[in-house]
């Protein structure tokens, strides 16, 4: 086992669709696994795609610790949310259940130091081979989807920058916590705002 060397936002293999594996119970695919396991915890992070390890091949790998559990919040300020032990995902497919996306702060071990608001459907379903060849089906929502969300899109060649909408809101995470609030109230102050000028708009 080993921590692997992390690419970083400008590789190419950030940015190409990485390629399926054909045998998820082939010893090189299971020393990846516990090297990439060894890797996410050296970070540290909740998940981590191969190609982040230079491997353009379609695996990740996730957990949702209990104090991440709770990170996403509704309008309401609540959504209660479950731990998910480790989980590996080979040849991973998401489905989308519902329109409906919630905007969360991520970060990325691909883009060191910086966290951005993003949008992602809140249900999903997913299915993907475990380590012995098994198939995993799960729903999901809340941050257990947007991990899910976030890793698989880098088996696509897709960074979390490329999915946001207000790149106003990315930025160096020591700098959001300088600011007065923290950058998910900010956010969910500038949408009040928005959604009032609308609403002026809309009456005139
Ligand atoms: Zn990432």
């Amino acid at each position: 086992m080993a921590i692997l060397k992390v690419a970083r936002m400008g590789h190419p293999v950030l940015n190409r669709t990485a390629d399926a594996v054909e045998d998820p119970t082939a010893p090189e695919i299971h020393r990846l696994i516990a090297d990439m396991v060894d890797t996410m915890a050296d970070a540290p992070g909740v998940g981590l795609a191969a190609p982040q390890v230079h491997v353009p091949k379609r695996l990740v790998i996730f957990h949702i610790p209990e104090s991440g559990a709770n990170n996403e919040e509704d309008e309401n300020g609540n959504e209660a949310e479950e731990a998910v032990p480790m989980t590996v995902l080979i040849n991973p497919e998401i489905e989308a259940l519902g329109e409906e996306r919630v905007t969360g702060i991520e970060g990325c071990l691909s883009l060191p130091d910086m966290v951005g608001m993003v949008p992602r459907f809140r249900h999903i379903r997913y299915k993907a081979l475990a380590p012995d060849g098994s198939v995993i089906e799960r729903e999901a929502s809340g941050y257990h989807a947007r991990v899910v969300q976030h890793e698989c899109d880098h088996l696509d060649g897709i960074l979390y920058p490329m999915r946001m909408e207000d790149l106003s809101t990315l930025g160096y995470t020591d700098e959001m916590n300088r600011n007065e609030l923290p950058l998910g109230a900010r956010m969910r102050k500038k949408k009040l705002e928005t959604e009032q000028e609308t609403e002026v708009g809309d009456d005139g």
